[in-house]
């Protein structure tokens, strides 16, 4: 009943020319009637524009990476809003990437914040959740997924929940090759779809969830046969426009 959701996260890849070659490219290789999943790419803030007016017409959604966490407008140098991306096209946002986290000090907070504005703006925000290695090592994961997760369900009203998507990707499967087990993927996902049913009820039946890290055409369907997996948020699988395509027939 959950439709599949594919989403390749480009991260800091491809010009505005790569972009549009891209597109085309992938769109050839995709059947017109399109398969039985929702499919995005999430390209740099630049190229997002030429994403949209080349996916026209086609089923692909374009989503951006990040957004301000203030908003609509201000003093805010180096910032994006979301009713900017809105206006550009974008369907909606990744917002809590681990990357930003990390390397940008996003606090859950700040992910929260940014997941309001989303919102605020029609635009569907992906919000990933994901715990380290160390973490995970010390029997903290599902501590940590519940805590990234209530930072944004506090901050939800009733109208909301049907227009979020929930990524959980573990930071150490992130470019390692090491993909979750199905186990720990189903586990982390029941989680996940236990605290919102605790929260919300019934809307977790249509909560999609998807799953991230070091996600290939080759180990998708083992995912997407998980019973709480509704789909993938793909790296660097997702950089070459035939092999997302064979990614996406696979789901
Ligand atoms: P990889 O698929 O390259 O492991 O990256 C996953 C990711 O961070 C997607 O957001």
């Amino acid at each position: 009943s959950r439709r599949p959701f594919i989403v390749g996260n480009w991260k800091m890849h491809k010009t505005v020319a790569e972009t549009v070659g891209y597109v085309a490219e992938f769109a050839s290789h995709l059947p017109s009637s399109s398969s039985g999943c929702d499919m995005a790419i999430a390209p740099p803030f630049t190229a997002l524009s030429s994403a949209v007016a080349a996916a026209h017409g086609t089923t692909l959604q374009v989503f951006a990476q990040n957004v301000a966490a203030e908003g609509p407008s201000g003093a805010f140098t180096g910032e994006v809003s979301a009713a900017m991306l809105k206006e550009v096209g974008c369907q909606g946002v990744i917002v809590g990437h681990s990357e930003r986290r990390r390397y940008y000090g996003e606090t859950d907070a700040v992910v929260a914040m940014k997941t309001r504005r989303a919102l605020d703006a029609q635009l569907l925000p992906i919000v990933c959740l994901g715990e380290t290695l160390a973490e995970r090592e010390s029997g903290a994961a599902l501590e940590v997924i519940a805590r990234q997760l209530r930072a944004i369900t506090d901050t939800l009203t009733d109208a909301d929940v049907h227009r979020i998507v929930i990524a959980y990707e573990p930071v150490w499967a992130i470019g390692t090759g090491q993909a979750a087990t199905p186990d720990i993927a189903q586990q982390m996902h029941r989680h996940i779809r236990a605290i919102w049913e605790a929260t919300f009820g019934a809307s977790a039946d249509t909560l999609r969830i998807l799953y991230g890290g070091s996600v290939t055409a080759d180990n998708i369907a083992e995912f997407t046969a998980l019973s709480d997996v509704d789909g993938a948020l793909v790296g660097g699988a997702s950089l070459s426009p035939s092999g997302f395509a064979n990614l996406v027939r696979g789901a």
